[in-house]
């Protein structure tokens, strides 16, 4: 049943807020409400676009006295559960960033995306830890982790991450570092936004202008002797290496470089991040060697700020499902076991599976929450489809269900946060992103900073039943 807020609770709501507020029907609610992924389709009893953290407080406190959930969207790309019914918090317009050169870190409002953050930190010589996309949310992706083509060197973002302000279930503002409820910074750091709502956020920047990075793109009828070369020369790269690679069928779109246009082929991408970035070309060499002629090869010099040409994923908002698993390695029985799911006689109508290289500093550190597995895990495979009608949706879904089922015997059984969107985002999928010990600390400190579940709408960590 449609909660239906009264008229005059409406208007008081609304005086007190610097912001705005939608019901369903009023004029800025859709557009207030609508995800970049167009698959999340979410009919919030009410969407607050909020300025500042005092609507966020506001916002929350509304929603406990309505005996509503709550929850957050910056851009929409990693809707975990519609915010059907709920207060939904829409943070697009908090975007301030504010970079100390001096300490190396960002300071970032709850709206900022990484494009905000990439020319503030370039004036200063300093990179963030982006990930494929400068288009994602940074408060969002640190939430879930946060890796990107400079991982295997310096981590997760949630790594780096100094301090939050963040408004609890209560609807009041705590200070979280690790100084201050130190508990709820360790769960800050990758528990998906279970614990409250960060209305700005600090964290580490690097010294870092640019990069060697970018694509050599192959038939995919080559893909065997693809993986098997860039199986062994993957392992033997340092850390200041970050590499994957994908199967691609790309659309016959105008702006797609006309080698490209239209064809299926597997990549080798990846960036390399040392001090002279242009010893980049030495190392990528071996896994060119021996392949022939590629369809087309982007690898140069790049600043950091052009690193959205590596994965180049799509900007637009639209409708994507997307299946992810870490698995064990890349023997040969994997390798046959992803040509058959993706490989030229697949059928397979995903625009991307993508296997990524974990290790190095992304495994992370003791003390800091284990998002990347138990450590036996040396790449993520992430297969995404494009969904513009319900037969779409259909056919993914089924390849999807295949990938799964085919890739088995080589998935660990973890997988990670940020990766898991939508229907995915199942308790049971959720409990598997995090070693038991890890997850049993989370349930404890949603217990005690949320027992309610107030912050539901998300990859939920729900309360246990004694809480509640
Ligand atoms: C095209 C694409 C590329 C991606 N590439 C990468 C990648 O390379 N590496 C990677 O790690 N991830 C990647 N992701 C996943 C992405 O990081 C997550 O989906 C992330 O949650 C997106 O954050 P957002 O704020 O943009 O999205 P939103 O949908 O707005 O938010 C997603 C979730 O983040 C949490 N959240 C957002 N804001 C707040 C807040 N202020 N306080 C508390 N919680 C909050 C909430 O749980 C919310 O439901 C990618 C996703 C897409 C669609």
């Amino acid at each position: 049943m449609e909660t239906v807020i009264q008229g005059s609770t409406l208007e008081a709501l609304r005086a007190g807020l610097r912001g705005t507020a939608h019901a369903p029907g009023e004029e800025g609610y859709e557009e207030a409400s609508r995800a970049w992924n167009l698959n999340a389709h979410q009919r919030p009893a009410l969407v607050v676009v909020a300025e500042g953290a005092a609507d966020v407080m506001t916002a929350v406190r509304f929603a406990r006295e309505s005996g509503m959930g709550v929850g957050v969207m910056a851009t929409g790309h990693g809707v975990g559960a519609a915010c059907d019914g709920g207060v939904l918090i829409n943070t697009s317009r908090m975007r301030s960033v504010r970079v100390d050169p001096v300490a190396q870190r960002a300071r970032v409002e709850a709206g900022a995306l990484w494009k905000d953050v990439i020319p503030e930190a370039q004036a200063h010589g300093l990179a963030g830890l982006v990930g494929s996309t400068s288009h994602v949310g940074v408060v969002g992706y640190t939430m879930g982790g946060g890796f990107g083509w400079l991982g295997r060197k310096y981590g997760l973002n949630s790594a780096g991450v100094r301090e939050a302000d963040v408004v609890n279930a209560e609807g009041k503002l705590l200070r979280v570092s690790a100084e201050e409820h130190e508990d709820l910074f360790w769960g800050l750091k990758g528990g998906g936004g279970n614990f409250g709502i960060v209305t700005s956020l600090e964290f580490d920047l690097y010294p870092l202008t640019s990069v060697y990075g970018g694509n050599i793109f192959y038939p995919v009828e080559k893909a065997h002797e693809v993986l098997s070369r860039y199986a062994s020369w993957s392992a033997s790269l340092s850390e200041e290496t970050t590499t994957g690679v994908a199967f691609l069928n790309i659309p016959p779109l105008p702006f797609v470089p006309e080698p490209l246009r239209g064809k299926s082929v597997i990549t080798v991408r990846g960036c390399y991040s040392g001090e002279k970035p242009e010893a980049g070309e030495e190392i990528f060499r071996p896994v060119r060697e021996g392949l022939g002629e590629p369809i087309m090869d982007t690898f140069s010099v790049m600043p950091v700020a052009a690193m959205d040409a590596i994965s180049m994923d799509p900007v637009d908002p639209m409708g994507a499902v997307q299946y992810s698993e870490l698995l064990r390695d890349l023997t040969p029985e994997a390798i046959d076991a992803l040509i058959e799911v993706a490989g030229a006689d697949s059928g397979s109508p995903l625009i991307m599976l993508e296997l990524r290289q974990l290790g190095g500093t992304l495994w992370g550190r003791q003390e800091d929450l284990n998002l990347m597995g138990s450590g036996d895990s040396k790449f993520i495979m992430n297969a995404i489809g494009a969904t513009f009608t319900p037969e779409m949706m259909e056919g993914v879904r089924a390849h999807l269900a295949r990938v799964a089922e085919v890739t088995r015997p080589y998935q660990t059984g973890d997988t990670y946060i940020n990766f898991m969107e939508l229907d995915y985002a199942s308790a049971e999928r959720v409990r598997a992103a995090y070693p038991p010990e890890d997850f049993e600390r989370l349930v404890a400190l949603k217990d005690s900073y949320d027992p309610q579940n107030v912050f539901r709408f998300n990859r939920n960590i729900a309360p246990s039943k004694a809480a509640q």
